[in-house]
Order: structure tokens, then sequence, then C-alpha cells
């Protein structure tokens, strides 16, 4: 077993009272989640007893057939879907009790997203587009705005920071999306596809920036990904496969089977 197959696959195990007693506390904790889709006359049984520990710091990265999954596991990690059974835990937050507006200040605190479309707001530039969260959630405009510029050096854009989303490429735009994501110093980025709309020399870019972003601010980062050259940059790697996730197994030819 290579070493990150088996990394997996002590993260993919439950854990018990031995964890707790060398101190392992995972900043994600998910719990025998089960997420069905009831569609008509059909139920569509989609996450079927998932079992998920992430350590702070940690970048995970999961792949999957399409319709496996994947996006319904991330966005109920971000509060933007409800599960029928099981927990989740995460930033110190057990969000399977929570209300609206608790989903809602969670979200807020604790998660940056990224998704495979950008959705930077046209009639802003690339500083107003990433300040905005961090301004609208009470940091005073100087602030906002010097924190956004910050980020966005760090995704290589110092030249680009007074640019509409119009008059940015691609990558460009995701890498705005990418900052935007971290603007409000959340504790987990996910970031869904992020790379999905891209050529591969861009793909690269911004999945090397994403990494090196999350590494930079320590922040635990959860890629889905179907880029063979997106997730080997991960520590962790799952695959979702029939509602459960396991551990990627890395083929000689490098693709993940
Ligand atoms: P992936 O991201 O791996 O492609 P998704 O999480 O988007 O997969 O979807 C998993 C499955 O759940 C798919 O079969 C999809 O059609 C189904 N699904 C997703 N959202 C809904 C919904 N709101 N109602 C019914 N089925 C859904
Ligand atoms: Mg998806």
């Amino acid at each position: 077993m290579s070493e990150k197959t088996e990394a997996a696959a002590n993260a993919a195990r439950p854990l018990d009272s031995t964890d707790t007693a060398i101190g392992f506390h995972p900043l994600i904790r998910v719990r025998d989640l089960v997420k069905n889709y009831v569609s008509g006359e059909e139920t569509l049984y989609i996450l079927r007893g998932i079992n998920f520990d992430v350590e702070q710091g940690s970048t995970v990265a999961i792949s999957g057939q399409s319709g496996s999954g994947k996006s319904t596991f991330l966005n109920i990690i971000g509060a933007l879907d409800r599960f029928d059974s099981g927990s989740v835990e995460a930033a110190g937050t057990n969000i399977s009790g929570l209300s609206e507006s608790g989903l809602s200040s969670y979200r807020q605190r604790s998660i940056g997203f990224i998704f495979q479309f950008h959705y930077l707001l046209k009639d802003f530039t690339a500083v107003e587009n990433v300040m905005l969260p961090a301004y609208m959630t009470g940091m005073r405009k100087k602030d906002a705005i010097e924190k956004a510029k910050i980020l966005l050096c760090d995704m290589k854009l110092d030249d680009r920071l007074d640019h509409f989303p119009s008059q940015l490429s691609g990558g460009e735009r995701q890498r705005v999306a990418v900052a935007r994501a971290m603007v409000n110093d959340p504790d987990i980025i996910l970031a869904d596809e992020p790379t999905g709309n891209l050529d591969p020399k861009n793909s690269a870019m911004v999945a090397e920036l994403l990494y090196a972003g999350a590494e930079k601010w320590s922040k635990t980062l959860i890629v889905v990904t179907h880029d063979e050259k997106v997730a080997c940059r991960a520590k962790i790697r799952y695959v979702l496969e029939n509602g459960l996730l396991g551990p990627a197994q890395i083929s000689s030819f490098g693709g993940i089977n």
C-alpha cells in the first residue's frame, strides 16, 4: 500500500477511544452520513453511511464518477444541503441541529466555497469582488480592501486588481474566486471542480495557487475534482463510489481507479 493510500485508509476508518487518548481531534468529523433523494415513486440512495475525518490544515481530494454524490457531500459539509441521518461536525460546530440562521452564520464564519463557475459580480472589480464578503460582515472598508489586495497578490493577480470579470481570463476569474473564498478567514475551503472549465495550463496554475494559498493561510481544503493533476497535490485522496468514500487506488499509469 502506498503512503498516500495508507493515509487515506487510516483517515477513512471510524474513530475509536484510542484516538481521543492520543489527542486526535479532527476539524471535520462526519459519522454515518446518509442522504437520499425521493423523486416520485423512486428513492435515490446517494450517500449511504459515510464516515470521514479531516485534520486541521489537511488537504483532501475527492474523485468519483459523475452523479456519484460528490457535490451533494461537499454541499452538506458546507451546510448548503440538508441530510437524512448521521452527524456532521466541522470547525467546532455540530451542524445537525442548527436552524437556518445558525447554518447561515456557520457558512459565513467557517466555510469558503469555490465552484466550477466563478459567480463573480460583473459590475465589480477583482478587488471589490474579493473585499465584499469581508466588508458585508463588518470589516472596515480600508481593511477589507487591504486584505483583498494581499489575497489577490497571492493569486498572482497584482496587475489585475481593478479589472472587471469581463476583462479577465477564465483562469484569472477562478483565481479571484479563490481569493474571495479566503477573505473571511474561514477554517475550511470547499472547492467543487474548481478547474472544471479550464484548459490544462490554467487548471494547473489555479490548482497550484489554491493549494499554496490553503497552506499559507492554514486552511483545511477539500477539493472535488476529476483531474488527476489537481487531485495528486492533495495529502489525502478518496473516491466516492456506491455512496461510500474509499481510499483512491493510484494505478501504475498515474490515473485513478
Ligand atoms: P456529482 O457531483 O458526483 O456529479 P451530485 O452530488 O451532483 O453528483 O448528484 C448525485 C446524484 O443525486 C445524481 O444522481 C443527481 O441526479 C442526484 N441529485 C442531485 N440533486 C438532486 C435533487 N435536488 N433532487 C433529486 N436528485 C438530485
Ligand atoms: Mg458535482
